[in-house]
């Protein structure tokens, strides 16, 4: 099939031919036109490498709404490499996406700079769990908004120690609210955390 065919608007058809993507992974092909359609919880068991970040970052760009400033969509991931490299995707695949602020939050790095990127109004923000945690304590996110959340590498962030976190964070998140999760493996402890915030996901396997 093609980006076209799986239901991707101009902009980011003109961003995937920008970037000389010719057809879709097979993560993307399984993702993307559901999580278009529906308002659905998702878990994908993929690895890093299959495409998994245009698979969550194609429906959730397409879906927020670029002309208001409130954070829609909320990304957490284990490292702040990983992070970075997620934000700097997202920004090329939002690059027609006018208005759109892509805010990467994580620890080692000043928070008071970081604060400053988030008020400036970032509808979709990418963090580590520990540096979230610490906005959110100290009022400099507001994540009350939030429509559309990913949970990425799923099983590397419950390796890390991360679960108080990421279930803290969670809960300043409305119940409404599409949930994917992605994971390279399926743990017992991932299924936990599918099981407690994800309702009826569609699951998919590449
Ligand atoms: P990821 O698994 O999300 O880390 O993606 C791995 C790499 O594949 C990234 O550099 C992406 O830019 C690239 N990529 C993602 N989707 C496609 C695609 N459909 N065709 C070619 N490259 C892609």
């Amino acid at each position: 099939s093609t980006f076209q065919e799986l239901g991707l608007n101009q902009d980011l058809l003109n961003a995937v031919s920008d970037l000389g993507f010719t057809k879709p992974s097979e993560v993307q092909e399984k993702a993307i036109p559901t999580l278009l359609a529906e308002e659905r919880d998702l878990v994908a068991l993929a690895q890093t490498g299959t495409g998994k970040t245009a698979a969550f970052g194609f429906p959730m760009l397409q879906k927020i709404n670029v002309d208001s400033r409130t954070t829609q969509g909320l990304i957490l991931s284990p490292t702040r490499e990983l992070c970075l490299q997620i934000t700097n995707e997202l920004k090329l695949y939002g690059k027609y996406c006018k208005g759109l602020n892509v805010v990467a939050i994580y620890g080692g790095a000043s928070i008071t700079e970081q604060a400053r990127q988030v008020k400036r109004g970032a509808q979709i923000i990418v963090a580590t769990p520990g540096r979230m945690k610490d906005m959110i304590s100290r009022n400099l996110v507001d994540i009350s908004k939030i429509e559309y959340s990913v949970l990425d590498e799923a099983d590397e962030m419950l390796n890390m120690g991360f679960y108080e976190d990421i279930t803290d964070i969670l809960s300043y998140t409305p119940d409404e609210k599409s949930t994917w999760l992605f994971s390279a493996t399926m743990p017992k402890e991932v299924a936990t955390i599918a099981r407690k915030f994800m309702y009826d996901p569609i699951e998919i396997t590449v």
